[in-house]
């Protein structure tokens, strides 16, 4: 068994802190490791080593900054398949999906390398010059179903900026973070720069957030902590980045090609516990028994089961409260009216171990059920139908998040003019794409702040003028 006694700054030290949590494997609930949690103590001295770092850091230049991204980025890129095991193993991500997640992880240090060689730092005009100048020490906090990805996001924006970081990974992602942390401490950069310290939400990220001596928190969770984060922040006017939930919608269009399985890879990516997963797949009423007949024939192409075998397509729930939550979501959509299309209540056979569930798919979902309205976070598909496009467009908007949205259908134009009005931070149009330079997160509940490219730098930054 596994066992981690420390935490990091600059060096690996052994934590002061004596709470020791269980790592359990999702797949048959075993205890796989066990964490040593950081204490009050080792957060202080964390913090102490970013705050001091940042004096000479903060200082840096562009130059400097793009070096730093370049051998951070090299660093983790030797450990892609052991990130991605320690993914599969601890958190129970089908191997596909968990490969691509620590994939964009790692490009994230590219990505931010080239947005820093493009981004307009200073201006000049008269006697003023506007600079702008890192923020400072920034808290960075992780969400357990991308820890991966958000850790070094952040760090790559962080550094970006010239800010100097403490980190509080999810608890659920500690073996995942010991293996980043190992690689990233090979690129034998200045002493500090980047601090971690491990320990539950409430304790360890709340301490960052309410501590003066960070001055930025980028955080991914729910929408119930980063509410607790900005009222927390508050006191010491904490700048602020939440990347907070989703619910999104799928947009089927009249002319769009029956059959395609696109709906349902957006809904049960990452085994649905994905913020961006489109939960909710709109249809025009017309076209409900055939998209249901093309659900039905396209469910076995998503089967649960093992994530480590490329062949599975959900794999199980982080933890039980996850396994839970899901069931009393797919409970209430039943007792509320919905109808079981595929999937429903229990484990899948043969899966009765872990904290599998089955792939759920509901019809007959009206706007106003919860099974339409609240963020799940498992893989259940609530399908709903609409009369005209400014129905669907409407269905789609009357959401309190506005993570991300799709729209699918054969005339582009068509599509664009439908994707116009939908009040969410991005939305892709026929396929499940990216791109690390546009700005991403939500408007609404879903947010505060844009992460990638460019956006995510800036939000590391404050602007200076300097008058003569
Ligand atoms: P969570 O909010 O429970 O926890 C997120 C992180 O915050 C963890 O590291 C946790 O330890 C910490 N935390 C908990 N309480 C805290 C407090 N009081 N103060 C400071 N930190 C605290 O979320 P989760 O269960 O880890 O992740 C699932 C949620 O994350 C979902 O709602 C999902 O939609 C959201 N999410 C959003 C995005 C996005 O980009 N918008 C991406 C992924 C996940």
């Amino acid at each position: 068994m596994q066992t981690i006694t420390t935490h990091y700054d600059g060096t690996f030290v052994k934590s002061h802190g004596s709470e020791v949590m269980d790592i359990i494997k999702p797949t048959n609930r075993k205890v796989i490791a066990r964490v040593t949690m950081a204490d009050e103590q080792d957060r202080k001295r964390a913090i102490a080593a970013a705050k001091s770092a940042f004096i000479t850091f903060g200082r840096s230049t562009r130059e400097e900054g793009t070096e730093i991204l370049l051998r951070r980025h090299q660093a983790v890129s030797a450990r892609v398949d052991k990130l991605t095991a320690a993914t599969v193993e601890e958190y129970g991500g089908v191997v596909q999906f968990a490969g691509i997640i620590v994939q964009t992880g790692v490009s994230a240090f590219l990505a931010a390398e080239q947005a820093l060689r493009e981004l307009p730092l200073n201006r000049n005009w008269g006697n003023s010059t506007v600079t702008r100048e890192p923020v400072g020490v920034a808290g960075l906090i992780t969400a357990w179903n991308a820890n991966t990805l958000f850790f070094c996001l952040k760090l790559a924006s962080a550094v970006a900026a010239g800010c100097t970081v403490v980190i509080k990974p999810s608890e659920l992602s500690s073996l995942q973070t010991q293996v980043l942390v190992e690689a990233l401490h090979e690129a034998n950069l200045p002493k500090d720069l980047l601090n971690v310290v491990t320990g539950r939400g409430n304790l360890g990220g709340a301490a960052l957030v309410r501590n003066p001596d960070v001055d930025k928190i980028s955080f991914t969770g729910s929408v119930d902590v980063g509410k607790l984060i900005m009222r927390d922040g508050a006191e010491t006017v904490k700048r602020m980045t939440l990347e907070l939930g989703g619910k999104s919608p799928t947009i089927v269009l009249g002319d769009a090609v029956l059959g395609q399985a696109i709906p349902l890879i957006m809904a049960f990516m990452n085994s649905g516990q994905a913020c961006a997963a489109g939960t909710r797949l709109l249809l025009p009423r017309s076209k409900l028994d055939a998209v249901q007949r093309a659900i039905l024939d396209a469910m076995p192409a998503f089967p649960a089961g093992d994530p480590a075998d490329p062949k599975t397509a959900v794999g199980p729930m982080v933890s039980q409260a996850q396994y839970d939550r899901v069931q009393s979501y797919v409970r209430k959509g039943i007792e509320e009216g919905a109808e079981v299309l595929a999937g429903g209540e229990g484990h899948p056979k043969g899966l009765e171990e872990g904290y599998f569930v089955k792939p759920t798919v509901f019809v007959n979902v009206k706007d106003d059920m919860t099974t339409a309205k609240e963020e799940i976070f498992g893989p259940v598909l609530s399908v709903i139908t609409y009369a005209s496009e400014d129905e669907a467009v409407e269905i789609a908007n009357d959401s309190e998040y506005g993570l991300q949205a799709a729209v699918l259908g054969t005339d582009l134009q068509r599509a664009r003019r439908i994707a116009s009005p939908i009040r969410s931070g991005r939305v892709v149009i026929n396929k499940m794409t990216d791109d690390p330079q546009a700005p991403w997160r939500g408007f609404k509940y879903s947010g505060v702040g844009r992460e990638y490219g460019r956006n995510g730098i800036e939000a590391f930054l404050e602007t200076r003028a300097i008058l003569e």
